[in-house]
């Protein structure tokens, strides 16, 4: 069977990719790893970026770039804002209404962040969107390769109860993702590996700017699994502040604009305090309980089930990896450069949006904005592949020793690669990548390649810039 189009991924990107391709009459197929709720959309907890009207525009387009430290590609970041202005009307037309009143996060001038369900805005997207996706749709279905040929690719190979076929198609979109699996401390779902990024590499795709990984500044580390507890932005935006062990607001020694300051510059204000040898915390107390309870459902129930009685507790914080600006880079379609049929969509794309540091909320606008100039391009192109048959990678997927070097990986990452680098650090963790990528099955290689391309592109920017911070 042959699709139309093949969609790797089943967050906002894959989806909201879908809806247009399968309105045009377009046969698409939706492979996901794990279930279908397993990805970053579905724990999105602020919201979606909006520009207010078109007087807003220019400020969110001023936000972004300011953010970005102005190394964004401007032109992306005004498709982004302009197209922003339709977003809430298209949304309301398909039945998707977020809640009336907007807020505000880091770095944003005004408040402009849309939400619904509390703090649960990625959860109701998803399952609003998936519920009338009309994709065919393969869940538990591990992509281990995509098959290239020249500037063209002819589908995908996947792993599916325990057996290997390639799927074919006339065109691909990747929508698989960020990288959080690579770093110790994370807030990212557990099916987000990076590995399609290390396919890439592979393949000889480009990816640009890897650096450019970004550390959410407040989030709840001490928990049982490897996803640790985002506390959102909108928290700080509504009045929360971070104290130390003394009570003291200490963020306004590093930046005026104290808790409100870019997600850089909290996190690494944070984790130089931490360093310090203070403890640090996010003091909720001024929301009152039961606003609290409504507003922010997910993390009040959450911290209670780790004793921590919120409102009035303080909250025990640290930064974890959270983003990556860095991916694949596109046109401002979508489209890989230097293929006809292949796309990225996402957080595992990148457009240039970011720059060198993400704005709060505009990563599921991107999603949304760019996931329908994808579709849109897909559609009009209407690529046909020939029919070609590509031999089944036989490498091992998995080896006994896979997790321990996952493990060994998260350390090298967080101590090496994290809020602050250095030349010894790069160096140390380039090290341990290339002593250990032969020891692992090539699930866990795809991973160690696309490490490689982070650590590789922080020592090659010698200077800081946005969340790339270098001291050596
Ligand atoms: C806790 C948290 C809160 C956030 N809050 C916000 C917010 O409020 N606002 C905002 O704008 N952004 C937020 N973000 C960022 C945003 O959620 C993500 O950047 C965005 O959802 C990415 O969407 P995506 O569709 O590109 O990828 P994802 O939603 O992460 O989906 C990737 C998909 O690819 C699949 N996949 C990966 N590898 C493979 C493989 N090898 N084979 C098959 N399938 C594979 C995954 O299983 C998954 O289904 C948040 C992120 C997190 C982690």
């Amino acid at each position: 069977m042959k699709f139309d189009c093949i969609i790797i991924g089943s967050g906002l990107a894959a989806i909201w990719s879908a809806k247009f391709l399968n309105e045009a009459g377009f046969s698409t197929l939706m492979v996901t790893k794990n279930q279908v709720w397993d990805c970053n959309s579905f724990y999105a907890q602020g919201g979606v970026t909006i520009a207010n009207d078109e007087k807003d525009m220019p400020l969110h387009i001023e936000d972004t770039l300011k953010a970005g430290s102005f190394y964004n590609k401007k032109e992306a970041v005004e498709i982004l804002s302009k197209s922003s202005l339709k977003l809430r009307d298209e949304l309301a037309k398909y039945g998707f209404r977020f809640e009336p009143n907007v807020t505000k996060e880091g770095a944003h001038s005004v408040a402009r962040v849309y939400h619904k369900g509390g703090d649960a805005t990625g959860r109701e997207i998803h399952k609003f969107l998936f519920n009338k996706d009309k994709s065919f749709f393969l869940d538990e279905a591990l992509v281990f390769d995509i098959l290239v040929d020249n500037d063209v690719a002819y589908g995908i190979s996947v792993l599916h109860k325990n057996k290997k076929y390639n799927i074919y198609a006339n065109n691909v979109l990747i929508a698989s993702g960020g990288i959080g699996a690579l770093y110790k401390y994370d807030t990212n779902a557990r099916t987000i590996a990076g590995e399609m990024q290390g396919l890439a590499i592979e393949k000889g795709i480009k990816l640009k700017d890897m650096e450019m990984t970004q550390f959410h500044p407040t989030v709840f580390i001490e928990m049982k699994f490897s996803q640790k507890l985002l506390l959102t932005e909108a928290l700080r935006g509504e009045g929360a502040y971070v104290v130390d062990e003394n009570g003291k607001r200490f963020l306004f020694n590093y930046d005026k604009r104290g808790e409100l300051a870019s997600r850089d510059i909290v996190s690494r204000a944070i984790f130089l305090h931490q360093q310090e040898g203070h403890k640090v915390y996010l003091d909720v107390s001024m929301f009152d309980e039961e606003f609290f309870q409504k507003r922010f459902p997910t993390i009040y129930y959450k911290l209670k089930d780790y004793d921590i009685n919120v409102p009035y507790e303080l909250i025990p914080i640290s930064p974890a990896f959270h983003y990556i600006m860095g991916g694949i880079e596109v046109d401002l379609n979508s489209k890989v450069t230097g293929f006809k049929n292949l796309y990225a969509v996402g957080e595992v794309s990148n457009t240039g949006v970011h720059g060198a540091n993400r704005l709060a909320s505009n990563s599921l606008l991107e999603c949304f904005i760019f996931g329908k100039r994808a579709a849109k391009e897909i559609i009009k192109q209407n690529f046909k592949t020939e029919n070609k048959k590509f031999e089944i990678n036989s490498e091992e997927l998995f080896k006994n020793d896979d997790k321990k070097y996952k493990n060994l990986l998260r350390e090298q990452m967080w101590k090496n690669v994290g809020i602050i680098r250095t030349k010894e650090g790069l160096n140390e963790a380039i090290e341990f990548i290339e002593n250990s990528m032969d020891k692992v099955g090539r699930m866990a290689k795809l991973r160690f390649l696309t490490a490689k391309e982070i650590v590789k592109s922080a020592l090659e920017r010698k200077e800081s810039l946005g969340a790339h911070y270098r001291i050596n």
